[in-house]
């Protein structure tokens, strides 16, 4: 059985002010029946571990570099990232696919350097609205999760994120049949990759303009296991409504 996880990505948005959200959460769900995980920025991850500790939210990153130390100037890595309290870290996010020019192997060194370390790493993927419009959906999302999977991934150490690059922050979402088609394919995927029982066990999130208004349809989609939301985990009150639908 698959526990379903709503995971926030704050992306670069919060100063120490909005703790106060981490702390709002936690009494809104004091003993959730879903894992909940939240992606703050680098800089407040060591005080939102502290101040989720003892709630039943956990704190994960937004990226880590792939490898474990050395010159690499403003960079974190994984072990910093579990240094600080966190338990997971997004990776291969489109934006910074897109704004840092990272490849599906540098996904893949970034992954395995996370799941090394003992985080769990949520892989990103998704198509643009150029390769859906073009019909390449599968195709680009098949080369996604070849490349950027490592080889050691289990069920524990891996998530996998679908999110449709036209979706994010933009309203979007696309229909039912659509998200239902690419989950089913990842499921596919990733059992014909790793075998059944690691297949079936890895949890796939949904991405994308995820809202309290649209949660639970999506949520009734086969595979999927939850979502990574971006604008609307900023806020607890918006969060906590993903979360109840998820319940
Ligand atoms: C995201 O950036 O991961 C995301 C899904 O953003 P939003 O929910 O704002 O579309």
């Amino acid at each position: 059985m698959r526990r379903r996880l709503a995971a926030g990505n704050w992306k670069m948005n919060g100063t120490g002010a909005a703790l106060s959200e981490i702390e709002s959460l936690a009494l809104k769900h004091p003993s959730p029946s879903v894992d909940i995980l939240i992606c703050p920025p680098a800089t407040l991850l060591h005080r939102a571990a502290v101040a989720a500790e003892s709630t039943g939210i956990a704190i994960g990153g937004q990226d880590c570099h792939g490898e474990s130390f050395g010159a690499h100037t403003g960079d974190v890595s994984a072990e910093m990232l579990t240094d600080t309290g966190a338990t997971a870290v997004i990776l291969g996010h489109s934006e910074r696919r897109v704004d840092h020019g990272e490849q599906n192997e540098d996904v893949r060194a970034k992954a395995r350097t996370a799941m090394d370390a003992g985080l769990k790493a949520i892989i990103c993927v998704g198509e643009s609205l150029e390769q859906r419009d073009a019909a390449n959906t599968l195709d680009i999302i098949g080369g996604q999760l070849s490349g950027s999977i490592p080889d050691q991934s289990t069920g524990e150490n891996l998530i996998v994120a679908y999110e449709p690059i036209w979706a994010i922050g933009t309203g979007k979402v696309p229909t039912l049949e659509e998200i239902g088609e690419v989950h089913d394919f990842i499921r596919a995927r990733l059992e014909r990759r790793f075998g059944e029982g690691v297949g079936r066990s890895v949890r796939l999130l949904y991405g994308g303009s995820v809202k309290p208004s649209n949660a639970t349809e999506i949520f009734g989609v086969s595979n999927v296991d939850g979502a990574l939301v971006g604008g609307a985990s900023l806020k607890a009150e918006d969060f906590s409504g993903i979360i109840q639908a998820l319940e």
